[in-house]
């Protein structure tokens, strides 16, 4: 079996994207969760270029790695100087990784407009650099940097450079797609013509242009390469890099090809939300292989096909990646996506007239501005309601809300109050509380649960992790419909509810007693 070995470089490359600043601890715990998930080699940083890096590359050297190898990126030297006299090549020596990667131009027009040397010494440049880390005992990965631009311009000078390379003793030659545009039939062309023309293993580090970053990758490694870098979720300037979450599951589960373990490759989702959090970006749930929607089926028939055969509309099973299969249920839905969505959430439902009423009720809903896709909660509750033994454990009776504002010079200027009075029904009761809340909706969600907790001491747990107002049709102006969604947590689990109206303050109050509802009936018992 055919093996290619993986290489990271989410803390240099990826950390060039726009809004992404990992700090030292970040850096290190990145480290670790890549060496948990199988990454060969692990590139940190460029030591040479910032203080970070630096006391990054200090700490590194403590790391108890299980497989990975860290390595350090830099350039080769400045024109017209001596290579041990280099600042950049000296403090990638200080960094003591085993690997050092380093990268030289491969492009004619690049050296002459932009290095502003001759194509002489911008060979001379790699040999000595080169040579110079092998004299140092390190093993040197040579980044050609706009290869593939430069072989279409000069196919000559371009392997010209990576053959000086291979003959310093460079241990891997990675052929760069700098500018991310080439095709990738164009790029299995030119890997198999730069094979021809060294001895070292060669790799493949594509950016991802033109949207193909992944598909190159996967090319040159079935044209040669054996070396694959990329970064997590395809961070990177500009358009990113090589995604690697992407590329790991096809290299192993459509080319056959050995990388990562299957037990690895089972975390691949938990690793690509992992560094996301550490980048805070949040998740992109279109994103291919680990995104929340990436085996999510919403149409009628797609879901109808996958409830007969899980294979009809997912070309991979999500477990293989750690993902999992979902459902959305919306006026789109047929009985079929009611009965799994159901199922998958650990409610029974028959398919006969208790689904069909359920999506007549959502139909109905949806028109009215609910939306229960992204609200898990209050579709439970649906459920619930249509049984005709439902007994829900409150009733709301109404509400009244005052909002304030005062001017109170001793506070400092002016201030908003709200107060809420909430009447509800437990059993055969009635309860009437009010209170005080810094907005309209805190002060109803504190009403509220004042009257509630009396009978369910436990909802003092639940509270309020996330408020999102959408508004539905804009040019509607403030007669708008509002939805709310409403997220509320008791320590260890979540859960979404919807509310909508014309009101804000009605929809949150719909969305507020759907979340405590919910909790009181399926969080409280099976928790
Ligand atoms: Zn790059």
């Amino acid at each position: 079996m055919k093996q290619v070995q993986l290489y990271d470089t989410t803390l240099r490359d990826g950390a060039q994207q726009e809004g992404i600043s990992f700090s030292v601890e970040d850096k290190l715990k990145i480290v670790r969760k890549l060496d948990e998930l199988g990454i060969n080699f692990i590139e940190g940083g460029w030591p040479g270029s910032n203080p970070k890096d630096e006391e990054f590359f200090a700490r590194a050297q403590h790391l108890q790695l299980s497989q990975a190898v860290l390595c350090a990126f830099g350039s080769t030297r400045r024109p017209h100087t001596a290579a041990g006299k280099d600042p950049n090549l000296r403090a990638l020596v200080k960094a003591k990784t085993p690997v050092v990667t380093l990268v030289g131009k491969s492009s004619e027009l690049q050296v002459t407009r932009v290095l502003e040397t001759t194509l002489e010494e911008n060979l001379a440049m790699i040999r000595d650099s080169v040579s110079f880390l092998k004299s140092k005992g390190r093993i040197v990965f040579f980044d050609a940097e706009h290869f593939f631009d430069g072989c279409k311009a000069n196919a000559e000078y371009a392997l010209l450079t990576i053959r000086t390379a291979d003959e310093a003793g460079a241990d891997c030659v990675i052929l760069c797609d700098t500018n991310g545009g080439t095709l990738p039939y164009d790029v299995a062309a030119m890997v198999e013509m730069a094979a021809k023309e060294v001895n070292s293993p060669l790799g493949i580090h594509a950016h991802n242009d033109a949207d193909l970053a992944v598909a190159c990758s996967l090319m040159a490694v079935r044209a040669g390469a054996v070396q694959l870098q990329g970064t997590i979720n395809g961070y990177g300037e500009r358009c990113g890099n090589a995604n690697i979450c992407s590329v790991i599951p096809a290299l192993k589960l459509k080319m056959n090809i050995a990388c990562i373990s299957d037990e690895q490759l089972a975390k691949l989702t938990e690793v690509s939300h992992y560094v996301n959090e550490l980048a805070n970006l949040s998740t992109v749930a279109r994103q291919p292989y680990v995104g929340g929607s990436a085996f999510t089926h919403k149409g009628g028939m797609h879901v109808s096909a996958m409830t007969k055969w899980d294979k009809s509309y997912q070309h991979i099973d999500p477990e293989l990646v750690g993902n999992r299969s979902g459902v959305l249920v919306s006026e789109l839905s047929g009985v079929s996506s009611i009965v799994y969505k159901a199922k998958e959430r650990g409610l029974v439902l028959s398919r006969g007239e208790e689904a069909r009423r359920i999506l007549e009720q959502i139909k109905l809903m949806e028109s009215r501005g609910f939306q229960y896709e992204d609200a898990e909660a209050s579709f439970d509750l649906l459920v619930y309601r249509a049984r005709s033994d439902y007994r829900p454990p409150f009733d709301l009776v109404d509400f009244m809300v005052m909002v304030e504002k005062r001017r109170r010079p001793s506070a400092g200027g002016e201030e908003i109050l709200a107060e809420a009075m909430v009447k509800v029904r437990v059993g055969d009761q009635v309860v009437h509380t009010a209170s005080e809340g810094n907005g309209p909706i805190d002060a109803l969600d504190k009403a509220l649960r004042k009257g509630l907790i009396e009978f369910y001491p436990d909802l003092a747990l639940v509270r309020l992790a996330d408020y999102k107002v959408r508004i539905l049709d804009e040019s509607a102006g403030t007669e708008a419909q509002v939805r709310v969604l409403i997220e509320c947590t008791d320590g260890t689990h979540g859960w979404t509810t919807v509310g909508s109206s014309t009101n804000i303050i009605e929809a949150s109050w719909l969305a507020l007693a759907d979340s405590l509802e919910y909790w009181l009936l399926r969080a409280a018992k099976s928790y």
